[in-house]
């Protein structure tokens, strides 16, 4: 059989869309990922991701999901099905927008006016009017951005991977990159755990938190770091339900709290921390939601959504991203070995960029280039980079 021009290595948000996105181009694809797709322990596999446009004073980050924004919709037309809920974003702050406390809110506001978007600010009474789940003591300021939502993100990878074998693209699961194969300094094929070898004139690495550990030469770069997750029954759920209630951020470059309304289906309340996390390996590692989790999330509960504090948590995950030290993707050719591309990094902030990561990854294979993707080149960072996406909450030394 005559190998692929390109393989891929993990069935995420970037593996699949490059997946589909090469075969549009004519390409002859394979894809393979452990056990089954979507994966449980892969961070795409989940009941719902933000897609923000707020991206501080970053404009670039703002203008990729202002075009990926546009590619959910058309995945919603193509599916004929809602994977993508445009239910808009609140942006909420304990200190007003204005004062220089939240530069975060700020300049995401004014970019967005001059991007020709109308955000709606939220003064104190707004606020308390629109959105009377916030404890208005704490939040005093704020904006709703219509243009936003989440994406049932388990339900997008189920979806285009369905679609990816429509196509014929080959799709193996339960099997696992072990080793990529060389010969005169060029990938030839990837062996894997369960004893294949599969051959194909291009290796794609989308193995998400495992990827550092396939590219070895990636690991001074990223980290792989773990963050919780929780599920609440809301004892009232129709105050968090649309349009009475939408995906939030409380002030989240400073607390790393952001959450979701109700969920159509799941009919659980999603909220997690964007924040430092925990340095985890990927296998090696267990990967739990600790007392000090569940301490600190109800204290922010108490803060911010009182009457949800005393709500069952019904469900909590650790799940990880894989970060680069800077926090921006990780899309490129590797420099020395030949015939082998990364598509990582996702620091995360990448799911919601899942309509044009495949066409950004697919650039990068056939060693061309795009719009973004000087910013996502092998970078060479120190030891000492910090974190760049303005959201992520860090906690100062
Ligand atoms: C708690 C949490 C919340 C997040 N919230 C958001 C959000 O609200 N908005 C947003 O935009 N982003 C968010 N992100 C980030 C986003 O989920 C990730 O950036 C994105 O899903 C990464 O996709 P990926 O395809 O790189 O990795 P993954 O989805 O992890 O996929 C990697 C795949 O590779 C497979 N694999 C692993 N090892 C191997 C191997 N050896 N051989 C073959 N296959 C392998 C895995 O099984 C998996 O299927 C969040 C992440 C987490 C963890």
């Amino acid at each position: 059989m005559t190998p692929p021009d390109f393989l891929i290595v993990g069935a995420g948000i970037y593996g699949i869309t490059t997946a589909l996105e090469l075969h549009e181009q004519g390409h002859s694809v394979a894809i393979l990922n452990p056990d089954q797709i979507p994966h449980p322990l892969a961070a795409s596999t989940d009941v719902s991701k933000v897609v923000r446009m707020e991206y501080g004073s970053d404009v670039e980050y703002m203008a990729m999901v202002d075009e990926a924004i546009d590619g959910w919709h058309a995945w919603n037309d193509q599916f004929n099905d809602t994977l993508y809920h445009e239910v808009g974003v609140i942006l909420a702050v304990r200190q007003p927008m204005d004062s220089g406390a939240n530069t975060w809110e700020w300049e995401s506001y004014q970019n967005l006016q001059k991007r020709g978007h109308k955000p709606e600010r939220l003064y104190p009474e707004a606020l308390a009017d629109r959105y009377p789940v916030f404890d208005h003591h704490n939040y005093v300021d704020g904006f709703y951005n219509p243009r936003a939502g989440f994406a049932e993100s388990g339900r997008v990878v189920a979806t285009l991977t369905d679609h990816a074998r429509q196509l014929g693209i080959a799709v193996h699961e339960g099997q696992t990159a072990e080793e990529l194969v060389q010969e005169d300094g060029k990938v030839i094929a990837v062996k894997t755990r369960e004893g294949e070898t599969f051959a194909a004139g291009h290796v794609i690495i989308c193995a998400g938190a495992h990827t550092p550990y396939l590219v070895s030469d990636l690991q001074p770069f990223m980290r792989v770091t773990g963050h919780p997750v929780f599920h609440i029954n809301p004892g009232n759920p129709q105050a968090f339900t649309p349009p009475n209630f939408a995906v939030f951020t409380a002030d989240v470059s400073k607390s790393g709290w952001y959450g979701f309304p109700l969920h159509p289906r799941e009919k659980i309340i999603k909220i997690a921390n964007h924040g430092p996390g925990l340095q985890l390996h990927p296998e090696h590692d267990e990967r739990v939601v600790t007392d000090v989790d569940e301490a600190r999330f109800r204290a922010f509960l108490a803060e911010t959504f009182p009457s949800l504090r005393h709500d069952p948590i019904v469900y909590t995950r650790r799940c990880l991203y894989i970060d680069t030290l800077d926090g921006h993707f990780w899309i490129d050719q590797h420099p020395e070995i030949g015939n082998l591309t990364i598509g990582s990094g996702g620091s995360g902030h990448g799911f919601k960029m899942g309509p044009v990561l495949g066409r950004l990854i697919a650039t990068a294979a056939e060693g061309g280039s795009q719009r973004w993707s000087e910013r996502f080149r092998w970078r060479h960072l120190s030891e000492d980079t910090t974190l760049e996406e303005e959201a992520r909450f860090v906690e100062s030394d």
